[in-house]
């Protein structure tokens, strides 16, 4: 996955061209900056790539998801439905503008159960945000069928799976608006970036004006513009997007290594009896960045995980125990572990994670293993790789 990976010329000579100008902010200073608009050309890009009307660069993926609800007129004690298996960016997004994260389910999809958020909706909920871990995706068409019914806003968090699809459309493009991030360790990096896209102008408009302390980008003096709306700063800087200009040049590229990574991988598990795959919706293709696989029970997959490791395998995940990625590891949210004070509302929300039954997803999580794919591994490489792994399994089995 990580784009970091295949970092040369092409990032640099874009990042040379902010240097030699001297220009390191995306907007203005028009006359020094030999006609460079980095962040622009992004964003024009990536919303070509993504098939959609509009595209956002902001300064990281956290900021794409707080930058999109507000843009989408989310606050104060709105709630929001997300799943509990995710990273903790999502439920930091929403604490982060006074709304309520509510914690459901997932199936085996390893993103939103469909049914745990048509049980979760109540007069405050407004949005859904499912997020496509891993890789792969959330079923949309079931997502979009409860929103519908009750007027919410289907938010995607595609920040592990940029370049997935379902339906014929790409992964962010299909709900209200969707977000990307392009942190380091991200199929396409800036470095630290992020970005909103939608086919909806207001929403867009909202976002652009949002993400730069309310500016309204009309005309050529910033000084001189005003701000319709309050606003924050989530800019990116010119510097990054330039890295991430010369990233997207590569994205077909890295898409087509992790799939044939992953191909090698897939098939060499799928000889093995016991050794079930993650469930993609109807209509769905994956990014090919993980391969996510299942166990028969937890014991086994513990014990598949260290075996792999110990045949010196690495980058796979057990998420299961992990300090990031499920509620498990999340203590703080649990205990409510603020800095500063917290609105009841969110207290009071927070406060009843702790008896709510996740065993549906203790379930799945435990029997679940993701294996990063790498797009510097050479097919040869890769082949070795899916060897030792599949001898590591079968030595458990
Ligand atoms: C990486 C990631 C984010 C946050 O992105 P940053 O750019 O690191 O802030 C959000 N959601 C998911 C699913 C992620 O993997």
């Amino acid at each position: 996955m990580p784009g970091f990976e295949i970092f040369g010329d092409e990032e640099r000579k874009q990042v040379n061209d902010v240097l030699e100008s001297g220009v390191l902010m995306r907007y203005g200073f028009d006359g020094m900056r030999n006609n460079h608009w980095k962040a622009k050309e992004f964003e024009t890009g990536f919303a070509h790539k993504m098939g959609v009307d509009y595209c956002q660069l902001v300064s990281n993926g956290t900021a794409a998801l707080t930058v999109a609800l507000v843009a989408a007129g989310i606050g104060a004690g709105d709630e929001v439905i997300m799943p509990c298996f995710t990273f903790v960016a999502s439920f930091e997004s929403i604490l982060a503008i006074g709304a309520i994260p509510v914690l459901v389910d997932i199936d085996a999809t390893l993103t939103l159960d469909p049914a745990a958020v048509a049980a979760a909706v109540t007069s405050k909920t407004r949005c859904v945000m499912p997020v496509h871990m891993c890789g792969s995706m959330a079923n949309l068409d079931a997502l979009q069928a409860i929103c519908n019914k009750h007027d919410l806003l289907l938010l995607e968090d595609a920040c592990q799976a940029i370049g997935g699809t379902y339906k014929g459309k790409a992964l962010g493009s299909y709900g209200d608006l969707g977000c990307f991030s392009f942190d380091f360790v991200k199929t396409i990096t800036c470095g630290e970036g992020g970005a909103v896209i939608t086919n909806n102008k207001k929403y867009y408009t909202n976002a652009d004006v949002y993400q730069d302390h309310g500016h309204d980008h009309i005309g050529n003096d910033r000084g001189a513009e005003t701000h319709p709306v309050m606003g924050y700063n989530y800019r990116i800087s010119e510097l990054h997007a330039a890295v991430g200009l010369g990233q997207l040049g590569k994205f077909d590229t890295i898409l087509s290594i992790q799939k044939r990574n992953y191909t090698i991988i897939r098939n060499a598990l799928s000889t093995l009896e016991g050794i079930t795959f993650r469930e993609v919706p109807e209509g769905g293709e994956e990014n090919y960045s993980f391969v996510n696989f299942f166990l028969p029970n937890e014991e086994l997959a513990k014990k598949a995980h260290t075996a792999m490791a110990n045949n010196g395998v690495e980058a796979n995940f057990y998420w299961y125990t992990n300090n990031w990625h499920y509620i498990n590891g999340w203590e703080h949210l649990r205990t409510i572990k603020t800095l500063g004070a917290v609105s009841d509302g969110i207290r009071n929300h927070l406060e009843k994670l702790n008896g709510t039954d996740f065993s549906k997803s203790d379930a799945i999580m435990g029997r679940t293993i993701s294996s990063l794919v790498k797009i510097g591994w050479t097919e040869e490489e890769v082949k070795v790789r899916a060897e030792k792994m599949k001898a590591a399994i079968a030595s458990v089995l």
